[in-house]
């Protein structure tokens, strides 16, 4: 066991660190206040070629482990928490499964897209009834001939109106007969495809939040990315996303670290009585419990991010209870670490001229997003449980009919 990172991987974080320090923090509270997409951020990142790092070679990326991903994902939310997702949703989420289950064809055009357009692709799952029960959705892909007529809502769709490549969770039909919960991919553009609400989101404001409406909305059936197939097509699906858990986890501990290090630099200018903040022994306890926490979190999302095994295609998955640890403990603890550093500033923390109260906002999140923490714990639960008893069948139990 090694727990040093290779020079390749501190090149990344050097070169994420000056552009973060450059580029990120000096207009991170724009993206926020404007509710603006950072594009400016998002071509820079293409133009290094940290967009899609982890996509194969032979797709025009640099097939680089998923840990590599989360290193850049991690020190770009240390400036700009929307930037870093950006890095997340370009290396992992939908792109996962695409990678995973789609074709040669659906590889080689998301690929590109990312590549060369820096497209971030969507996924839609959640739908107003069915969030953590996800089985519950109730969007339809009927078969009629070669394609694929989609109908349903889905909401709270990142980066939705934006992307060009969304892959729609829905239920397969064929012959009035409900298949299962499969994966299909809709393009922007496609008629009968449109955008309803966009939310008044807490946090992350750069990226939005947006609702999809799917009307009679005719894809062809080569879009089915997984076709519906009982439980083992939502089992699919659910695995090719779990790296995002362990990407969302990375933008939480970045956050953390970003408001750490600068509670730190405070804390050696500001006094009171004559003494630095930094000379409270009550005050450098908060900050050594911030430090653990923040080592805790980052030992358990590298080491999911390592152990990621190979799906299909050279996609890595990681392992499920360890993505889930790392982001119940990361995106917990990462939400208590923003917050007492905040409290070291006081006043001047909790106004919009430091960036503080952004970060506070923007790691709420974490908790929510990408599955609740609570979800998180019901798989963790039941990786634990399962080796001792047999579960009763409980309609009422999403962790067993299958849940985010
Ligand atoms: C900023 C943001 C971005 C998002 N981006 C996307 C996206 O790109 N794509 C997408 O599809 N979705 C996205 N979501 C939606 C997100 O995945 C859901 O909000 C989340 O899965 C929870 O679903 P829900 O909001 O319907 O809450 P509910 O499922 O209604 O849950 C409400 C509360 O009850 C708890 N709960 C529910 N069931 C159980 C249970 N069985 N045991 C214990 N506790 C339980 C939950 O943990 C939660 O605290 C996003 C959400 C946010 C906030």
């Amino acid at each position: 066991m090694d727990f040093q990172l290779l020079p390749e991987q501190k090149e990344i974080i050097d070169l994420v660190d000056n552009l973060g320090r450059k580029e990120f923090a000096p207009k991170a509270a724009r993206w926020d206040q404007n509710h603006e997409y950072p594009w400016e951020n998002a071509y820079l990142l293409r133009d290094l070629g940290l967009l899609g790092m982890t996509i194969p070679k032979e797709y025009g990326g640099q097939g680089r482990p998923l840990i590599d991903a989360v290193l850049a994902t991690e020190t770009a939310a240390k400036y700009c928490g929307a930037t870093a997702r950006i890095l997340v949703e370009t290396n992992m989420g939908a792109l996962g499964c695409i990678m995973a289950y789609g074709t040669e064809e659906q590889r080689k055009v998301v690929a590109e897209r990312i590549l060369k357009d820096a497209d971030k692709p969507a996924i839609g799952m959640t739908e107003p009834d069915a969030g953590t029960a996800l089985t519950e959705l109730k969007t339809r892909a009927e078969k009629k001939g070669n394609k694929y007529v989609l109908n349903g809502t889905k909401h709270w769709i990142t980066g939705g109106g934006l992307a060009i490549t969304n892959l729609i969770f829905a239920r397969f039909i064929e012959d009035g007969k409900d298949l299962g919960i499969g994966g299909i991919l809709v393009d922007k553009g496609t008629p009968g495809f449109t955008f309803g609400k966009v939310e008044q989101a807490m946090g992350l404001r750069g990226i939005p939040e947006t609702e999809l409406i799917f009307e009679d909305c005719e894809v062809p059936a080569s879009n089915v990315v997984v076709h519906g197939d009982g439980n083992e097509s939502f089992k699919n699906l659910m695995n090719g996303y779990n790296a995002q858990r362990v990407g969302a986890s990375a933008v939480a501990l970045g956050l953390a670290q970003g408001a750490h290090n600068l509670a730190v630099d405070w804390m050696l200018k500001r006094q009171t009585f004559g003494r630095l903040l930094a000379e409270y022994q009550g005050l450098q306890w908060m900050m050594a419990d911030a430090e653990i926490k923040i080592e805790c979190a980052r030992l358990l999302i590298y080491r999911a991010a390592c152990n990621a095994r190979h799906l299909p295609n050279n996609v890595m998955l990681p392992h499920m209870k360890e993505a889930s640890m790392a982001k119940a403990f990361g995106s917990h603890a990462m939400f208590e670490v923003v917050s007492e550093s905040l409290q070291m500033f006081g006043a001047y923390g909790y106004s919009q001229d430091m960036p503080i109260e952004r970060m506070l906002r923007d790691v709420r999140m974490f908790q929510i997003g990408g599955g609740t923490t609570q979800a998180q714990m019901n798989m963790i639960a039941r990786a634990v449980f399962s080796r001792k008893f047999t579960y009763r069948q409980d309609p009422a139990d999403t962790t067993k009919t299958g849940s985010k």
